[in-house]
């Protein structure tokens, strides 16, 4: 019998997160669309179909991360694909020297812990798989190489830092494939409407790296499905 291929997106409601959710169900994935709002979570599964399934997800919280785990236990044997999408960028995130600490620890504890304390809670349903992968969402502006430019600072910051979790994570799981992308500069609330690309070619990628690029490729990171600089 084919084994079935499964795979969980964090922030799948909308945006990037839905759209690799989608596309991935478009692949006969059985998805678990999470999030941490149940019914924009729900409303995202019913418009994917009958390959999606809800877990509600807040990725800031290790309580709702271990309540995912177990839930997801319940329903599956194993995860081949997991997204660690979920992001924010807070208001205000424009001044290094003078932002408030509370919008650097949520910007942290979202984009760069909460993919690292996901990874860890899922773990024990990736090493069932055959051939699993982790893929962080990072971004551009977590790039060192080329200095900074003032740009959301916070938001550097967390994504320099999930690089550096992706790296560790690579080498704590060497029979896994885990790596990060810049998904480009993408048309959604986070990216607004001046951005480059859209949604459905930025998922394209992602969707490459979680489903047909070599399972060998590990502690990289990549935007349109090239390695990039640190
Ligand atoms: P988006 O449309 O704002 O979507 C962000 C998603 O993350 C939403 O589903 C949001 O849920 C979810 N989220 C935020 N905090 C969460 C939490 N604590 N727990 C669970 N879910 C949470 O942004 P996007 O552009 O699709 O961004 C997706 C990823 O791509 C992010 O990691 C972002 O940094 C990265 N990225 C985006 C761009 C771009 O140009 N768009 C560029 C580089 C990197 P709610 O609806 O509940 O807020």
């Amino acid at each position: 019998m084919k084994t079935e291929k499964i795979a969980l997106v964090t922030g799948a409601n909308k945006g990037i997160g839905f759209e690799v959710a989608r596309q991935l169900a478009a692949r006969d994935y059985r998805v678990f669309v999470t999030a941490r709002k149940e019914a924009a979570g729900k409303a995202a599964v019913k418009k994917i179909g009958r390959k999606a399934e809800f877990l509600k997800l807040d990725v800031t919280d290790r309580a709702s991360i271990n309540a995912a785990a177990q839930d997801f236990g319940r329903q599956a044997a194993h995860l081949d694909v997991l997204i660690n999408n979920a992001g924010i960028i807070v208001e205000g995130d424009d001044a290094v020297l003078s932002m408030a600490a509370a919008q650097f620890e949520e910007t942290m504890r979202t984009n760069a812990l909460g993919p690292l304390f996901v990874t860890q809670a899922f773990v024990p349903w990736l090493k069932k798989a055959r051939q699993s992968r982790v893929i962080n969402i990072s971004s551009g502006g977590g790039q060192l190489d080329g200095g900074a430019d003032g740009w959301a600072p916070a938001y550097c910051i967390s994504k320099t830092a999930l690089n550096s979790v992706t790296v560790q994570l690579a080498a704590a799981l060497p029979k896994m494939s885990v790596n990060c992308v810049c998904p480009g500069w993408v048309k959604t609330d986070m990216g607004g409407a001046n951005a480059r690309e859209n949604v459905e070619d930025a998922a394209v990628d992602l969707v490459w790296l979680a489903d047909e690029a070599s399972p060998k490729l590990t502690g990289k990171f990549f935007r349109h499905r090239e390695e990039i600089s640190w």
